[in-house]
């Protein structure tokens, strides 16, 4: 199982960050060792700023490669969330040298996911809501249609590169609003105004 991750798109998150609007959509993995469910998450050593990103994760339930956008609809059944866990302060000195972004962003815990619903428990999966509090206040909240890149277009993408396999979880992206994580800080996320997942950091 991989875990592929969107950045970039959302709007606000990209100026947030100060960064380019992408032409396409832009990914990076995490590997099967980064997930953590419902539980503690541990600060690693190595970093002094890891934020949150909260992000709607679509689960691949068919194999492919070379999927058409018309088509990528089929290659996806149900819909959880996570949270792209990021090392800040490590990724912008990577971004700063020109080096990948992996240390940052694919260390033990940094994908926290949920269960997953299947789609057909939802109205209409272009316009989810979801949200993340941190003790009880929103931190961040977005919309699926606020998306740059839909899941469509995510996974033609995406499948032109590498094949997309049963399980592979793709993280579609962050809205604004990411902050670091502290020590106590208890997190909660949200789909459709549906408790998800919560983690303790420590
Ligand atoms: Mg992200």
């Amino acid at each position: 199982m991989k875990i592929i991750c969107i950045g970039h798109n959302y709007k606000n998150h990209i100026k947030e960050l100060n960064s380019e609007f992408p032409d396409e959509p832009v990914f990076f993995l995490k590997p099967e060792s980064a997930v953590l469910r419902n539980s503690v998450f541990f600060l690693p050593d190595f970093s002094d700023n890891v934020q949150h990103e909260i992000e709607i994760v679509i689960r691949i339930t068919r194999l492919g490669r070379r999927i058409q956008a018309k088509f990528a609809h089929r290659y996806f059944e149900e819909i959880g969330i996570g949270l792209d866990l990021t090392a800040r302060d490590i990724q912008v000195i990577c971004k700063e040298k020109g080096l990948p972004w992996e240390i940052s962003k694919a260390f033990d815990g940094s994908a926290v996911i949920s269960d997953f619903i299947p789609i057909s428990e939802f109205k209409d999966i272009n316009k989810l809501q979801f949200h993340l509090t941190k003790n009880d206040e929103i931190v961040q909240a977005g919309s699926a249609d606020d998306m740059i890149f839909n899941y469509d277009q995510i996974i033609e993408h995406v499948s032109k590169y590498m094949t997309l396999k049963m399980g592979d979880l793709i993280f579609t992206g962050t809205p604004a609003g990411v902050s670091k994580m502290k020590n106590g800080d208890e997190y909660v996320a949200y789909l459709e105004g549906k408790e998800m997942l919560r983690i303790t950091v420590k």
